[in-house]
Order: C-alpha cells, then sequence, then structure tokens
C-alpha cells in the first residue's frame, strides 16, 4: 500500500485531476465506485463532509442505490487497497485510492 506524506498525497492528486478538490476522484475498494467531492455535495451532503466522504466513504452510505456503505475508518480499513496518508501530526489515515482519469 502506496503510504505518503499528505502533503505529497495533495500534490498527486494535483497532478492527477487538477487543482479543484472537488473533482478528485477517489476509488471505493469495496465495490469500485468511483466519486468526487462533487458527487456528495450533489446528494445534498454540506461540503466539509462531502470532502471528508469522497476518500473514506463510499457514496452509497449517503445515496441509496448507488456503490455500497463502505468507510476507510472501518474495522477492515480499505482492504489493502487504499493508502496511508501522515498527516502533519504524524497520524496516519487509511484512504480510498485515486482513480484513474475518465478517458
Ligand atoms: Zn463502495
Amino acid at each position: 500500500m502506496v503510504k505518503q506524506t499528505l502533503e505529497d498525497w495533495r500534490a498527486e492528486a494535483r497532478e492527477r485531476f487538477g487543482e479543484k478538490t472537488a473533482a478528485w476522484r477517489f476509488v471505493c475498494p469495496k465495490c469500485g465506485n468511483v466519486q468526487t467531492t462533487q458527487d456528495f455535495v450533489e446528494a445534498g451532503v454540506e461540503v466539509k463532509e462531502a470532502a471528508n466522504m469522497s476518500y473514506q466513504g463510499c457514496i452509497g452510505r449517503k445515496v441509496q442505490g448507488k456503490g455500497c456503505d463502505w468507510a476507510a475508518f472501518g474495522l477492515l480499513g480499505t482492504l489493502g487497497k487504499g493508502r496511508i496518508v501522515v498527516t502533519p501530526d504524524s497520524r496516519e489515515v487509511e484512504v480510498f485510492d485515486f482513480a484513474e482519469n475518465e478517458k
């Protein structure tokens, strides 16, 4: 599993998806759903929570009939398919992996 600092993770996300964090794409390790902060906002989730959920909780936790109920902060983390981000205060946070860009 990739383990990187928050700074490196942000840099990689910008490189992949651009400056707009709402457009950063993450993939659920359980069902493979690809999601962005924007998807959560459109589902009525408040922006700050939407940003956090985009890389830690599957859209199915908020939207019925889409994705699943997986969460990276659950017991099984990201099933070994995610990443570990090390925060400036040395906490290790497990997050969903980046999704590929749309072709
Ligand atoms: Zn899912």
